[in-house]
């Protein structure tokens, strides 16, 4: 067994982070180091799932339930606009190996992936 994720010990409350949004199968929380005014993180509660490869094969459904609540936070922190971004592989800079989405909003600029 694998150590439980940083994601994982924040929802059971072991690592203080605050939970801004939840479903049943999906939470949301701010990333703590921010590149973007606004800068959240939508995770599965389940940890099965190690990237969004692996989840889009494994569970779709979970997938949209994502897309779907980063949405909905977009246009509650922000005016409705998002960039949606799943770092896959080390080398693309995924450094938690519990699927996650960044939610990026607020004053973008077009040139970079951060703001
Ligand atoms: P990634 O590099 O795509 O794996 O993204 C992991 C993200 O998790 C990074 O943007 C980190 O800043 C963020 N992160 C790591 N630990 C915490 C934490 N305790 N609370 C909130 N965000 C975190």
């Amino acid at each position: 067994m694998s150590e439980p994720s940083v994601f994982t010990r924040i929802l059971q409350g072991e690592i203080p982070s605050e939970i801004i949004a939840q479903t049943d199968r999906v939470f949301a929380i701010r990333d703590i180091a921010p590149q973007a005014p606004v800068h959240l993180l939508v995770i599965p509660k389940s940890a099965d799932y190690r990237d969004v490869v692996e989840l889009a094969a494994g569970d779709p459904s979970l997938l949209a339930e994502m897309v779907e609540l980063a949405a909905v936070l977009a246009a509650e922190h922000a005016d409705g606009d998002f960039r949606l971004i799943f770092n896959r592989g080390a080398g693309a800079g995924q450094t938690v190996f519990h699927v996650h989405a960044h939610v990026l909003a607020g004053s973008l600029s077009e040139g970079s992936l951060g703001g």
